[in-house]
């Protein structure tokens, strides 16, 4: 906290975070429009898209552009304007902010300031997404965008391919042949999977499968490779007995038994860690 922070009495203002929908303007709730209609400043991803859905008001807000470029310098004005007593709504394009979109870096600096954060609770397209995917609920990870490089997604990819959770994943339409086609050679063609794309707008695809059927319907329809869409892929199945072991136990037998660098690169195929680092991990593991 710096000592301007230190020295003001707390702030009266409100950093409210206001989700907006992914798709169906019905979705925009009464309570995010009525904050949209009262803040002195909307901070907002692109202020052109953001502008489309303000609801009438009596004057204009000031606009801010927040986006991840320019985050970390705007934060000290928009933390200014809190302690100076206007409430800000922060928005992103569509969906509750900082879910894979920017904003984490002002919320964190509110709470250093002691600025009140409120949420305004509304569409996140993962939520929904699990809402309809027919896949289990009781535990699942977010996951967000995977790298748009092969390499680095698959290895990503490996390192998640023993989950037993639901996992959650972002991607625009246009990718989704080769993200399936990733997934399928790292949790294998029979994995459980749903493709949500295009929540809540006219051309809504909600489709459970196999990775491999998933793979099929998208690659033969290029309507399905349009947009925006989540995919959903099922925990691995925990009656696996290779689950059982525990990661450090393996690492420890290999540098028991192999060669250092055989021991890092096998620890660095099946971990989805940097060769370099199984190797720092190895050598370690051999001196202790
Ligand atoms: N903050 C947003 C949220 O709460 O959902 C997510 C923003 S992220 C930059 C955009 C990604 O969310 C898209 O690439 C897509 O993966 C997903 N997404 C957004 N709207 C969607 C929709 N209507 N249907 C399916 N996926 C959507």
């Amino acid at each position: 906290m710096d000592k301007r922070a230190e020295q003001k009495s707390p702030s009266t203002a409100t950093l409210w975070v206001v989700a907006t929908p992914i798709g169906h303007l019905d979705d925009f709730s009464p309570r995010a429009q009525a904050v949209l209609t009262k803040v002195a400043v909307i901070a907002a991803e692109d202020t052109r898209v953001s502008q489309k859905l303000l609801p009438a008001r009596d004057s204009a807000p000031q606009w801010f552009s927040l986006h991840d470029h320019n985050e970390a310098a705007s934060i000290h004005t928009l933390i200014q304007r809190l302690l100076d007593g206007d409430d800000i709504a922060l928005v992103s394009d569509a969906g509750t902010p900082l879910i894979s979109d920017p904003g984490y870096r002002l919320v964190s600096a509110a709470h250093d300031h002691g600025i009140r954060v409120s949420p305004i609770p509304g569409p996140s397209a993962a939520i929904a997404a699990l809402s309809a995917a027919g896949l289990a609920t009781d535990r699942f990870y977010f996951e967000g965008f995977l790298s748009a490089k092969s390499s680095a997604r698959r290895r990503r990819l490996r390192a998640l391919a023993e989950n037993t959770e639901t996992q959650i994943f972002y991607a625009p339409a246009r990718d989704l042949v080769d993200v399936l086609e990733d997934m399928l050679a790292e949790f294998g063609p029979e994995r459980q999977a749903t493709l949500a794309r295009e929540l809540t707008k006219q051309f809504e695809t909600v489709r459970r499968g196999t990775l491999a059927e998933l793979k099929m319907f998208v690659e033969s329809d290029t309507n399905q490779q349009r947009g925006e869409a989540v995919v959903l892929t099922a925990g691995a199945s925990s009656t696996n007995p290779l689950q059982a072991i525990e990661p450090m136990a393996l690492a420890h037998e290999l540098a028991k038994e192999l060669p250092p660098a055989r021991a890092a690169r096998i620890l660095a195929r099946l971990s989805g860690m940097d060769r370099r680092d199984a190797f720092a991990q190895i050598e370690r593991l051999r001196a202790s």
